[in-house]
C-alpha cells in the first residue's frame, strides 16, 4: 500500500477531483478548486448531510445566510475580541507557527535554530474587507468565519415564519473563511472552506440530553456513509481548550494518515449567542410558550462539520488497492450516495451498432442518477477507470444486447457481473444502490 495521503492527493489531481487553485499562475497557497468529479462528490457530501439533518426530520428547517457581514455581528458574538490564534514568528527563517501546535517554544521546527522564536501574539483569524467605495471604519465588513451566526441573527425571523418551537433546529451549509496561520494537509485546513452546521434550540433543562443525542447521531452519520468505526473516535474537549462560547464540546475525530484530526465539533453553546445578540441589537431573542405562559432564551446544541474536510476523510477511508486477474487495481470504495457517478454506461466497443442502444440505456438512467458515459479504450481499462473514481456500478451494452435486449451490470466491490433485461434495469440499479 503506498502512502495513502500521497495516493489520494495524486488521484484527486489526475482524475479531476481537486486541483491546486490558480495553478497556471504558480498556485495560490492552500486554496483548492473542485473539478468535475470533486464538485459532484462535494455536492453529494452536502446532500447527504442535508438529507439526514433536514429532509428526514420535521424539527429542522434550512437557511442560506449572507457570507459578507457587518462588524456588529462579530462584535456581539465575541469573534472580534477572541477569535484568535497565538502566532509565533521565527526571526531567522521567517516561518510562522501556531504556538499551540508547537512542541517546544525554544526550537524552530523549520530551521532548527534555538531561541529565534518570538513571543506569541494573538492574531485574529477573520478576513476583513470594506463594502462600498469608501474605506472607512463605517464600511468595514467581514467574511464569516463560521455559518452559525446567520442562524442566531435570524432566530426570530425563522421561528416566526416556520412556526417552529423548541426543540427545533436551523441548518445551513456554506462557505466560511479563516485566515489560518498554518493551512495545510491538503484540504484538511484551508483558508476558504465549506461548513455544514446545525443550531438546535432547546428548553434549557433539556440541553444535556440533546447534546448526547446529537453526539451519537453525528458519529453514526459518518459510519452510515462508510467510514469504519475504528477510524472514528469521540473526543471531549479539556476545559482549557473550549471556545469562548462553549460549556462543553465533543469532537468527532477521524484517523487521517497524519494522525487523528477533527471532522466535526458538537458544542453546547448554551444561551450565549442569543443573549449577546439580544443585548447588542436591543431585540429580544426569546421563546414565549403560550401554553405555560413561560418566556425563556433557548439553549443551543451545535453540531458543526466541515464539508470539504469530511470529503477528504471519505476519500481516504475509501481508498483501496487489490488484485484482479493478477493485475493491481486501485479503487475508491465510496458509498453510492457519495460517489461522483452512481452508474457508468459502457458500450463494449465504439461499433456503430452499439452506440444507439448504449445511449438509450444512458437516457433511461440519467433522470435517476448521475451517470458517466465512456466508449473509448478497451473495456478492462474503462472498468478500472470507473473503479478508481469510485463508480459503484458499470452497465455494459454488447452485441448480444441487440438480440436479447439485456445488459450486464458489474459491481465495483464484488466484481460480480449479472445479465439484466433493459426493461427492468432501473429497478435493478435502484435495488443495488439502495436509492
Ligand atoms: P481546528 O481546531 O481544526 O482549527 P475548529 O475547532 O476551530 O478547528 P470549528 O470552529 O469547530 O473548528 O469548525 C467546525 C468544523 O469546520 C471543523 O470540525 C472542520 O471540519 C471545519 N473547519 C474548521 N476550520 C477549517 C479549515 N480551516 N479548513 C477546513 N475545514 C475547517
Amino acid at each position: 500500500m503506498p502512502d495513502v495521503m500521497d495516493a489520494v492527493v495524486n488521484l484527486c489531481k489526475r482524475r479531476g477531483f481537486i486541483f491546486p487553485s490558480a495553478e497556471i499562475y504558480g498556485g495560490f497557497r492552500s486554496a483548492y478548486d473542485y473539478g468535475p468529479l470533486g464538485s459532484l462528490m462535494l455536492r453529494n457530501v452536502k446532500n447527504a448531510w442535508w438529507r439526514s439533518m433536514v429532509q428526514l426530520r420535521d424539527d429542522v428547517v434550512g437557511l442560506d445566510a449572507s457570507i459578507l457581514s457587518p462588524a456588529a455581528i462579530w462584535e456581539a458574538s465575541g469573534h472580534l475580541a477572541t477569535f484568535t490564534d497565538p502566532l509565533v514568528d521565527c526571526r531567522n527563517c521567517k516561518e510562522r507557527f501556531r504556538a499551540d501546535h508547537l512542541k517546544s517554544l525554544d526550537v524552530c521546527p523549520n530551521c532548527g535554530n534555538k531561541g529565534t522564536l518570538t513571543e506569541a501574539r494573538n492574531f485574529n483569524l477573520m478576513f476583513k474587507t470594506n463594502v462600498g467605495p469608501v474605506e472607512d471604519s463605517a464600511s468595514v465588513a467581514y467574511l464569516r468565519p463560521e455559518t452559525a451566526q446567520g442562524m442566531f441573527v435570524n432566530f426570530k425571523n425563522v421561528m416566526e415564519t416556520s412556526r417552529k418551537k423548541p426543540p427545533f433546529g436551523i441548518a445551513q451549509i456554506g462557505k466560511s473563511f479563516r485566515n489560518e496561520i498554518t493551512p495545510g494537509n491538503f484540504v484538511f485546513r484551508t483558508r476558504e472552506f465549506e461548513q455544514m452546521e446545525l443550531e438546535f434550540f432547546v428548553p434549557p433543562a433539556e440541553g444535556p440530553q440533546w447534546f448526547e443525542y446529537w453526539v451519537n447521531e453525528r458519529l453514526q452519520w459518518y459510519v452510515d456513509l462508510g467510514i469504519p468505526k475504528d477510524k472514528l473516535m469521540l473526543r471531549p474537549h479539556d476545559p482549557d481548550e473550549l471556545s469562548h462560547y462553549s460549556a462543553g464540546t465533543t469532537d468527532v475525530e477521524f484517523l487521517f494518515p497524519f494522525g487523528w484530526g477533527e471532522l466535526e465539533g458538537i458544542a453546547q453553546r448554551t444561551d450565549y449567542d442569543l443573549k449577546k445578540h439580544a443585548e447588542h441589537s436591543g431585540q429580544p431573542l426569546e421563546y414565549f410558550d403560550q401554553a405555560s405562559g413561560e418566556k425563556y432564551v433557548p439553549y443551543v446544541i451545535e453540531p458543526a462539520a466541515g464539508a470539504t474536510r469530511s470529503m477528504m476523510a471519505f476519500l481516504i477511508a475509501a481508498f483501496d488497492e487489490d488484485e484482479v486477474n493478477g493485475e493491481k487495481r486501485s479503487l475508491l470504495r465510496l458509498h453510492p450516495r457519495l460517489a461522483p457517478y452512481q452508474v457508468a454506461v459502457l458500450p463494449l466497443s465504439k461499433n456503430d451498432q452499439l452506440v444507439p442502444p448504449a445511449r438509450e440505456v444512458l437516457s433511461l438512467l440519467q433522470p435517476h442518477w448521475q451517470c458517466d458515459y465512456d466508449q473509448t479504450q478497451n473495456i478492462g481499462r474503462r472498468y478500472r477507470r470507473q473503479d478508481e473514481i469510485g463508480t459503484p456500478l458499470c452497465v455494459t451494452v454488447d452485441f448480444d444486447s441487440l438480440e436479447d435486449r439485456a445488459v450486464t451490470i458489474r459491481d465495483r466491490d464484488t466484481l460480480e457481473q449479472v445479465r439484466v433485461p433493459i426493461a427492468g434495469l432501473v429497478d435493478e440499479v435502484r435495488g443495488r444502490l439502495g436509492f
